[in-house]
């Protein structure tokens, strides 16, 4: 259910509508719009009266959310959301390019990766320090010792850094190094890890599952929010079809129709949507074309010798390529 407050409510009134949900039993999530507040109530709502909620003062009107996200969806939030991390805006026409490498493999590596890339215009560095490989016998990424490259590679570009996190353990440890901490796709559905995400105050980029519908893609997005975390950002990531010649179907269509449903960004990461080279600057610029609020882009020094990913990962002059082509798109965009 939301509670929509008049746009003149007071403190008091919105302080009396949340003692009514606690009362309930229930958990009320407050958000503060430019100009009224709203109040989500989550939880088993079927016994609430929406009668009584609209006799308290203050309140403007109150409505039932039929679909089974609630935090997320439109209804919910008219505005879209716009996340700020380290001054970057993502959301509502504030895109983001975030690249580097799929692993930090040592600090020259990723120093020069976080300089190639900052050069070329990039927003934020990317870059596994925990790796969630499908073969178990290959490179699980450094840990922590990858953590403390990304921060020098911070310190040295100013770069804001976005790295995966793969078990609930290791959030704490995550959140100190990373600006944006990353759900993988493997991961999507681990909701003990979206719930200890949804605890904290960074912001989340959280990959769709390779096999999620839309409804379960957004439903984990719901859990960081039911949790208190509202800076969560998607990202399409491709999904499994029959089709060969590519490691994954980019999925363009879900970023016009998550607009729609909800008020989140959505950003596209072409490299493991395409698992292609030849093919990621053309699905870039379809994805910013489609309404992607960002992209997310696999880049290494010599990527020949990127020990994961090296398939789907530009060099640095395809990368400046891309870069030079996103401008010449925003033109004819805006
Ligand atoms: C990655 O970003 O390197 C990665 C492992 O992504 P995904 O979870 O989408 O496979
Ligand atoms: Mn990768």
């Amino acid at each position: 259910m939301v509670i929509i407050m008049e746009a003149k409510a007071t403190e008091d009134q919105i302080d009396n509508v949340v003692d009514h949900v606690n009362k309930t039993g229930l958990k009320a999530r407050v958000v503060t719009g430019e100009e009224r507040t709203i109040i989500g109530v989550i939880g088993d709502e079927r016994y609430l009266e929406e009668a009584h909620f609209k006799t308290l003062p203050g309140v403007e009107n109150v409505f039932r959310i039929l679909k089974p996200y609630k935090l997320v969806s439109r209804e919910f939030q008219k505005d879209s959301t716009i996340i700020k991390v380290n001054g970057t805006l993502i959301g509502n026409g504030h895109r983001v390019i975030i690249a580097g490498p799929c692993s930090v493999e040592n600090e020259d590596q990723i120093l020069k990766s976080a300089h190639i890339v900052k050069k070329a215009g990039a927003n934020m560095l990317r870059g596994g320090a925990f790796k969630p490989r499908t073969n178990p016998y290959t490179f699980q990424g450094l840990g922590v010792v990858g953590l403390k490259l990304l921060q020098k590679a911070k310190i040295e570009t100013g770069l804001p850094i976005v790295t995966e996190v793969l078990e609930a353990a290791d959030v704490e440890l995550v959140s100190e190094y990373a600006d944006i901490l990353q759900i993988g796709t493997r991961n999507m559905q681990n909701y003990q890890l979206l719930k200890a995400v949804g605890r904290i105050n960074k912001a989340v980029l959280l990959k769709r599952g390779m096999s999620a519908t839309l409804q379960e893609f957004l439903m984990s997005a719901e859990y960081i929010l039911s949790e208190g975390n509202h800076q969560v950002i998607l990202c399409e990531r491709g999904i499994r079809t029959f089709v060969e010649y590519t490691r994954n179907t980019l999925d363009l269509n879900i970023v016009p129709v998550v607009k729609k449903l909800s008020h989140l960004p959505i950003i596209v990461d072409p490299s493991h949507g395409t698992g292609r080279t030849d093919i990621i600057i053309p699905m870039s610029l379809a994805s910013l074309a489609a309404g992607a609020d960002g992209l997310i882009i696999e880049v290494h020094p010599d990527p020949e010798k990127s020990v994961s990913d090296a398939d789907q990962t530009l060099s640095p002059e395809k990368f400046e390529e891309l870069m030079v082509k996103i401008k010449k798109l925003d033109a004819i965009l805006s």
